[in-house]
């Protein structure tokens, strides 16, 4: 029988920016429900990658002195280097540059273009324009004349621009997305979903999707003076890879809450409008502060990465990112609140265990059974999963690791004199092998040296702490 697929995307991230915290938070949680499904025997696949186009890029490189191309190929590089570092497994990762993606989008818009869903002609446009935004705004969306974003004023701006008709799908929107037949869009957390209901309500307006005077983009191919908006051509690049690979539609976009309208309603609009099924899920997660301040170049807060990993390891990174809050949430980061994460549930919790287990299994020469193979996730977990509920997944494992050190606790097998012989070993050994395996989408190094040090029938304990200790100032 052909596997059962699981697509998840991660946005292509903009490469106006290094990557930082906002990002990698995005990325390991796609990486981990990837990893899930794979465990459970999905073919499951995960892109992502680097949007690259437009004119914020093509400012950024003259700026440097580079070419666009130049410019944005080093940038990629460092997202592609920190997912690398962070143990991301991606299916692919994707550039918006890439021979395919042209290609794809290209076919796309004549689609679009043939089956009458953009205008046949430009239609001037005048109005106020953020350049930050790189996107009109209208008057409603401003704060006191300001785009609430950038804090900046938009300027007058009119170009010729193709339209995209976004109104003519506004009733089938909301039907999918009201989804009472679970064959629609299921948008996440319940708030997103609202959100995107109530404006929804109100009307849609057309969207332009070209721009007249901009070279650093992708030609529109029924009218090459004109390249494709930025925004419309970087949410192709999941049909790009899913098409030809077979694993269209997508099964969860993940995206940073403030994107969502993009996946849930423009991106699915465009696809109705070429014949295609829109994604299933798209997931909007919430932000980071930084001790509880906005995260900004400019406050010079910004968290790279490989900060973090210097820090609390790869896997410690990983740990602590999905289990501070809520995924659905916004949540605050400070170097304090997170050493604390990692020193109680790393450190002294699950490093702990299993440093105290093998050592009393090793000095008491006891030998384990050694059928670990029959060890499945958790029963509840794909529920858990299916609606990103990350940390709970984290949590439910720190309650089994108290619950048998809690056991040890109570048995002190330290204190009796033929411990090997006990049929207690059995059942905490088993607990410890489950609690590896339904750890193995967050923590797949760990997960698998746990595996090893148990997998019997003679246990030796690890010479090295899983999770060393972090000193920690008072
Ligand atoms: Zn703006």
């Amino acid at each position: 029988m052909e596997k059962s697929k699981f697509f998840v995307t991660t946005p292509v991230y903009y490469v106006n920016d290094i990557p930082h915290i906002g990002h990698t938070y995005t990325t390991v949680a796609a990486d981990v429900v990837a990893r899930f499904w794979k465990q459970l025997g999905y073919d499951a696949r995960l892109l992502t990658g680097t949007d690259e186009h437009g004119a914020k890029i093509a400012a950024a490189a003259k700026n440097h002195n580079k070419e666009p191309k130049e410019y944005a190929d080093e940038i990629s590089a460092e997202f592609k280097k920190a997912w690398q570092l962070l143990d991301i497994d991606f299916s692919r990762f994707i550039r918006t540059t890439d021979e395919d993606h042209i290609k794809v989008s290209q076919d796309f818009l004549q689609k679009l273009y043939d089956t009458g869903a953009i205008d046949p002609k430009p239609r001037l446009y005048k109005g106020l324009y953020c350049i930050g935004c790189e996107k009109f705004l209208s008057q409603n969306e401003l704060k006191d004349g300001l785009c609430p974003d950038h804090l900046k004023p938009p300027v007058e701006h009119s170009e010729e621009n193709y339209y995209f008709k976004l109104s003519a799908y506004q009733d089938r929107l909301i039907e999918l997305i009201k989804n009472e037949d679970g064959k629609g869009i299921e948008v996440q957390p319940a708030k997103r979903k609202h959100e995107m209901l109530s404006k929804l309500e109100l009307g849609l307006e057309d969207i332009s999707i070209s721009r007249a005077n901009l070279e650093w983009g992708i030609p529109l191919p029924f009218d090459e003076s004109h390249t494709t908006y930025v925004w419309i051509e970087a949410l192709i690049n999941y049909y790009t890879y899913g098409s030809p690979n077979k694993v269209w539609p997508a099964d969860l976009h993940l995206v940073g809450k403030d994107i969502v309208w993009f996946h849930a309603v423009i991106w699915p609009a465009m696809l109705l409008a070429i014949g295609e099924q829109p994604p299933k899920q798209v997931f909007g997660h919430g932000f980071f502060t930084i001790s509880g301040q906005k995260m900004s170049k400019s406050l010079g807060n910004v968290i790279k990465p490989s900060e973090l990993v210097a820090r609390y390891g790869v896997e410690g990174t990983r740990y602590v990112l999905l289990s501070a809050f809520p995924f659905g949430e916004d949540g605050d980061f400070s170097w304090e609140t997170f050493d604390q994460l990692y020193n109680s549930n790393l450190a002294n919790g699950l490093g702990n265990l299993v440093s105290r287990v093998s050592k009393l299994l090793e000095l008491n020469k006891v030998t384990i059974s050694q059928d670990q193979e029959n060890i499945k996730p958790s029963l509840g977990l794909s529920e858990l999963y299916s609606t990103l509920s990350l940390d709970q997944v984290l949590r439910n494992i720190s309650e089994k690791v108290s619950t048998l050190d809690q056991k040890l606790n109570e048995w002190h097998p330290w204190e009796i004199k033929d411990p090997n012989t006990s049929s207690n070993w059995n059942e905490i050994v088993q607990g410890i092998r489950q609690i590896a395996c339904d750890l193995y989408p967050f923590l797949p190094e760990t997960s698998t040296k746990i595996r090893d040090i148990f997998s019997g029938p003679d246990v030796k304990k690890p010479e090295q702490a899983l999770f060393p200790r972090l000193e920690v100032s008072s």
